[in-house]
């Protein structure tokens, strides 16, 4: 029998062990990762201001996992040997017929400093982190902003950031003491939000003006002080910094037999397929894809590259051509806890919505229906101890 390994729980993992299974009903199926437990990231930026929980945001996954027949091995990746055929383990080694690799990113810390900076993408603590420090200040200066990866433009959550101020915002206005606050937005980058068209840059940064946040764009950053934020551009005094670094891929790649960008990701083709290697694929966060230079890192294009993954995996394991190609698109929705801007982009259409209420709604919408596929069922909840949760990485 076939053995198939991913590596990961988050989005392109479990999109792409869901789509094996169903394209294949024999194939032994095992993801491996850390916790069984799935993160639903996009509704982080809801924790600061108490609408969520962090533990709202977190699923087990092994109801789901044995509703489709497929193994957890609980471990932590540390290599990848063997052209793929063997995953080392901090909790042994599996051999496979066919790899997915879907660990998703980690954050460049090389920025001196980052340790007087608070980063929501690190999960549900730090970003009611976040929450419990805005919530103690009257009053003062709050500096938010990332940065990319020089080294591969697509591996940066600008978006996110973005989203995270408005949030901000908005739970300022919402407490009365919005005008004790000045709020600056950071980013080398002197355009913003390009990724998401052209139009959408520019409403961003109306949007800022609208909500007086002081721009402070195009400076590349050159550390971060307990009270300041040191661009080549000039400081940001700053009582609160909220910082997204730009990431790069997984470690375990520096003892692994894979092929690896300049950025430190897994370069693959159009395929989603690994060059130079047989049946291994890479999907996500942890992947570097050729295509358009506006495809964003984000979960809406892992599930569609772990779809693609899973389908040319299956027909090279049947001994056909693996033909299926990732389809480039983005999709977003960027909320303020009460609107939300709608964000699609493809090759042929660019659309960016004013905020609106029906776009908060919709990203609510999107919320349950997403956490509901991986959800246990009433049964399972009884049954099994929670999941330990565990910070991810992206
Ligand atoms: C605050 C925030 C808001 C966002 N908003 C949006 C949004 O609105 N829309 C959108 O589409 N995207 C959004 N994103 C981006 C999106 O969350 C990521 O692009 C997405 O999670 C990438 O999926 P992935 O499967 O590659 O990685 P992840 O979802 O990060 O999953 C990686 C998995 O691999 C596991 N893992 C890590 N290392 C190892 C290892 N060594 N061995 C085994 N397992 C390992 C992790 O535990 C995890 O289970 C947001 C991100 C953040 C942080």
């Amino acid at each position: 029998m076939r053995h198939l390994v991913v590596i990961g729980a988050g989005f392109g993992a479990l999109t792409t062990a869901h789509a094996l299974r169903k394209r294949d009903l024999d194939a032994e199926i095992t993801i491996v990762a850390p916790t069984p437990s799935f993160l639903y990231y996009p509704s982080l930026v809801w924790v600061p201001s108490g609408m969520r929980k962090p533990d709202d945001l977190r699923v087990d996954v092994r109801d789901f996992l044995a509703r489709n027949r497929i193994g957890y091995h609980q471990g932590t990746v540390q290599a990848i040997t063997d052209g793929g055929r063997t995953v080392v383990t901090d909790q042994g080694r599996l051999s496979n017929d066919g790899l997915v690799v879907a660990s998703g990113g980690r954050f460049l810390r090389q920025i001196p400093g980052i340790d007087n900076v608070l980063t929501v993408c690190q999960g549900g603590p730090s970003a009611q982190a976040i929450g419990e420090r805005i919530a103690a200040m009257d009053g003062g200066r709050i500096a938010l902003g990332f940065a990319g990866n020089p080294k591969h433009k697509p591996a940066m959550r600008g978006g996110a950031m973005f989203e995270l101020l408005f949030c901000i915002d908005t739970q300022l206005r919402r407490a009365g003491k919005r005008e004790n606050f000045e709020l600056t937005f950071f980013t080398p980058n002197p355009r913003p939000g390009q990724r998401l068209g052209e139009r959408a840059v520019q409403g961003l940064l109306d949007r800022l003006e609208k909500l007086g946040v002081t721009p402070h764009l195009g400076h590349p950053i050159e550390r971060f002080e307990p009270d300041k934020v040191v661009t080549k551009g000039g400081e940001i005094p700053s009582d609160l910094t909220i910082f997204m670094p730009g990431m790069t891929g997984p470690a375990f790649l520096d003892d692994s037999e894979l092929p690896v960008t300049e950025s430190g990701h897994v370069p693959v083709d159009e395929r989603a397929k690994v060059d130079g290697l047989e049946a291994v694929y890479a999907v996500g966060d942890a992947a570097a894809f050729p295509g358009p230079s506006w495809q964003a890192k984000q979960a809406h294009a892992a599930d569609i590259q772990g779809a693609t993954a899973a389908a040319n995996l299956i027909d090279e394991r049947k001994g056909d051509v693996p033909d299926h190609t990732v389809r480039h698109e983005i999709i977003c929705i960027l909320d303020s806890l009460d609107k939300g801007v709608f964000v699609f982009r493809n090759d042929r259409m660019q659309i960016a919505t004013p905020p609106l209420t029906i776009g908060h709604w919709a990203k609510v919408a999107l919320e349950k229906v997403y956490l509901l596929q991986y959800a246990p069922s009433p049964l399972a909840r009884l049954r099994d101890r929670p999941a330990q949760p565990a910070e991810q990485t992206a």
